[in-house]
């Protein structure tokens, strides 16, 4: 009976090879003259073998077709390396699938071969969840006494796989530096069923399981296995049998059409489908993520295009109020440029570019210096004045500027500085002013001009103490004048007459026409001793002067005194003249006070 059961399973086993041969693991045994060199470069040529090996398993389901290339290969190898052994292909449980021999001729090619118990032994008892590296072990032949040496190589492609092969001779050091496996090997759940003889099928526990074991043990029915399992029967019947880190049952299986079959169980530990249920959760809980995640970056997306339209919208308003007809700058507490207009750049002859991150006073030269402005900004909040600019090229333009301190929690962070050129306006001004302070045929000094200037020298002079003196001066016999040669002459006359005054007094002299062919001249910081001398030089100077007509002035000169009005002081100054003009013309006269007081 047992034999019949196992008869019918090795003959089911050859058909199912093409499956299950996808868990080939490869040996070789008994390399009799192999070398340190040889072995070297064996192991080399392995390695590209076991990941030869790996491909074609993973492309190509024709596992016989897999199996006579790995063969053919290693004929190969054996060849270039010149090499003597037989080679197995041997499963992790020992179960031997192909020899190739090594024969006087050449290699000879057996399917379901017997391999030494003592190499199925060892390779049982590899760890093969930790497998990754070439390992070796020294074997001893317990039927023939012989020592065999095993390495044994696995490969890693969709199942665990094993080469294993024997030699009498290697170095282990250079096999090691030599191999190198890539990727993760991954163990794919199985369930075994052995023979009672011994005989070992194995098969894939995760995918199509059921047609899969029903392949494997033939007349064993799947659903008798599945309720085996179901009914939790192996539980009491669990043997502490280990292969590799499996648990072995045993039971009786009762198939449809024959006699029930006695069968070993083994299933490994870990649970592909319960694995893949996590899998599921797992890919199911990134998915989750994902889709919350894509609806999380289009919200954030939409926030930001709408926060950046927003800020778009704003820049374009700061840039078309920063730009304009108008010097604008921004620059940090030290004065250093962080944004400036087109406008100052261009009329500071720079590009924008060039003047951020300078500091604006090497832009030009500033009256008041910048510093102040900014010193008065911290200290008030803004500067508001006009700014004398004088550019590189020497150019002045005068500014209206304001300069003002900008907050950022509380702290001055920058200033903003905009300045409008006021330069024509200025000129425009003092042009206007000119023309109201002074007398239009002559260029001297209008009345009240004069009349406002001698205020201030008077509070000057009431501060320290210095006199100042009044020189009236009138032409003589001007009318005589004018009617000998005519009102134009007398006109040119009377400017003469400044440009004359103007060569001989001093800067500080203010000259102004007073009324007529009537002058005054202000001598500030100048006591009527002093005065006396202009005026006699002054005198001298019309009385001497060869151009035609000829005329000459009288002079009269007054001193200023503590508290007395400018009315007062212009009659004493009058009344002077009157004396000069009294006692014959072309003459100097003072106004003496003790005369008057006595
Ligand atoms: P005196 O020596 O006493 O000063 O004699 P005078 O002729 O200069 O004095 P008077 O005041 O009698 O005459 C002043 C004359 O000056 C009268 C006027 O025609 C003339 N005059 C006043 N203003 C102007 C002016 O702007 N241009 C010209 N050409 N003559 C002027
Ligand atoms: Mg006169
Ligand atoms: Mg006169």
């Amino acid at each position: 009976m047992c034999f019949i059961l196992s008869m019918l399973v090795v003959h089911r086993y050859q058909t199912v090879k093409a499956q299950i041969t996808e868990e080939v693991e490869l040996s070789f045994s008994g390399f009799k003259t192999a070398n340190r060199h040889l072995v070297t470069l064996l192991s080399q040529r392995l390695s590209l073998l076991t990941r030869s090996l790996g491909l074609l398993n993973y492309v190509n389901n024709e596992s016989e077709l897999t199996l006579v290339s790995l063969a053919t290969e290693w004929q190969r190898i054996s060849k270039d390396v010149n090499l003597e052994g037989d080679f197995y292909y041997i499963h992790r449980d020992g179960r031997v699938d192909l020899v190739l021999s090594h024969a006087a001729d050449g290699y000879e090619l057996n399917w379901g071969a017997s391999v030494n118990p003592a190499v199925i032994d060892y390779l049982k008892s590899v760890n093969w969840r930790g497998e990754g590296e070439i390992s070796s072990q020294v074997v001893e032949d317990a039927s023939t006494g012989e020592n065999l040496y095993i390495i044994f190589i696995p490969v890693f492609d969709k199942w665990s796989k094993l080469v294993g092969w024997m030699v009498n001779e290697y170095n282990q050091t250079a096999i090691n530096n030599s191999v190198h496996f890539v990727g993760q090997q991954k163990l794919v759940e199985r369930a075994l069923v052995i023979s009672s003889d011994g005989l070992i099928i194995e098969g894939d526990n995760s995918q199509a399981t059921g047609e899969k074991l029903e392949h494997l043990v033939g007349k064993l029915s799947y659903s008798a296995l599945g309720n085996y399992f179901s009914r939790g029967q192996f539980a009491k019947q669990h043997s502490p049998v280990s292969l590799s880190d499996g648990l072995l049952f045993s039971n009786v299986f009762k198939h449809d059409l024959e006699a029930p079959s006695f069968a070993f169980l083994f299933i490994s530990y870990k649970d592909l489908a319960k694995d893949s249920k996590y899998w599921l959760v797992f890919i199911g809980g990134v998915g989750l993520i994902a889709i919350v995640a894509c609806f999380v970056t289009a919200y954030l997306t939409e926030a930001i295009r709408r926060e950046k339209a927003i800020v778009e919208e704003l820049n374009a308003l700061r840039d078309a109020a920063f730009e304009g007809e108008f010097s604008q700058v921004i620059t940090d507490k030290q004065g250093i440029v962080l944004q400036v207009n087109r406008y100052l750049a261009q009329r500071s002859g720079l590009s924008v570019e060039e003047m951020i991150g300078h500091n604006i006073a090497s832009f030009g030269e500033l009256e008041p210096p910048f510093s102040t402005m900014i010193e008065h900004a911290q200290q008030h909040g803004s500067w508001l004045g006009e700014v004398s600019i004088t550019d590189a090229s020497g150019r002045v333009t005068i500014q209206q500027m304001t300069v003002t301190a900008v907050y950022w929690q509380d702290k001055i962070r920058s200033f903003v500085c905009s300045g409008i050129d006021i330069s024509a306006q200025k000129s425009l001004e003092k042009k206007l002013q000119r023309l109201a302070n002074t007398d239009p045929l002559t260029g001297a000094a209008n009345r009240r001009h004069f009349e406002h200037l001698v205020h201030l020298e008077q509070s000057r002079s009431d501060r320290n103490g210095a006199p100042f003196s009044l020189l009236m001066f009138d032409v003589d016999h001007f009318k005589k004048l004018n009617d000998q040669h005519g009102h134009d002459v007398g006109d040119l006359c009377l400017i003469r007459l400044v440009e004359k005054v103007n060569q001989l007094k001093r800067e500080i002299d203010i000259l102004a026409r007073w009324g007529g062919e009537e002058f005054i001249l202000l001598l500030p910081e100048t006591s009527v001793e002093q005065a006396v001398n202009l005026a006699e030089r002054l005198r001298l100077g019309f009385e001497q002067d060869t151009v035609s007509p000829h005329f000459t002035c009288s002079f009269g000169l007054t001193e200023s005194r503590k508290d007395v009005s400018f009315s007062r002081l212009y009659k004493q100054a009058d009344e002077a003249l009157y004396l000069a003009k009294e006692r014959g013309r072309n003459r100097v006269e003072l106004y003496v006070h003790a005369t008057k007081s006595s």
